[in-house]
């Protein structure tokens, strides 16, 4: 499962970060949504993102407006543990333990 970061959201500020399947599991159905965009929704907190043209979107954790967010990179580096930095990371690059799997977790929506 890839990991998805978003920008700082240009209404309020905010970063969100999330780690979401390509594909349908058990926890994420894959449902025909508007403008023929799929859109994956979260069987646990019900919320809505969709995928357009290979880009995920999602709605901001600050004020709900749908954007746009970027795959996290990662290259798996045993000797250097995953730590608070990569928690807080805003960035789409992870070099660290973790492989990119935790980086910018903390902005989890
Ligand atoms: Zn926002
Ligand atoms: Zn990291």
């Amino acid at each position: 499962m890839p990991r998805f970061n978003s920008k700082k959201c240009v209404t309020c500020g905010t970063v969100t970060s999330v780690f979401i399947p390509l594909e349908p599991s058990r926890n994420y159905r894959l449902v025909p949504g508007k403008h023929g965009m799929d859109q994956m929704v979260s069987a646990d907190t019900g919320v809505e993102y969709v995928y357009q043209n290979g880009r995920l979107l999602m709605p901001c954790r600050g004020c709900g407006r749908l954007r746009s967010t970027s795959r996290v990179i990662g290259v798996i580096r045993s000797d250097r543990p995953c730590n608070a930095k990569c928690l807080g990371a805003t960035g789409h690059h992870c070099e660290c333990a973790c492989g990119g799997k935790n980086h910018g977790a903390g902005f989890e929506a």
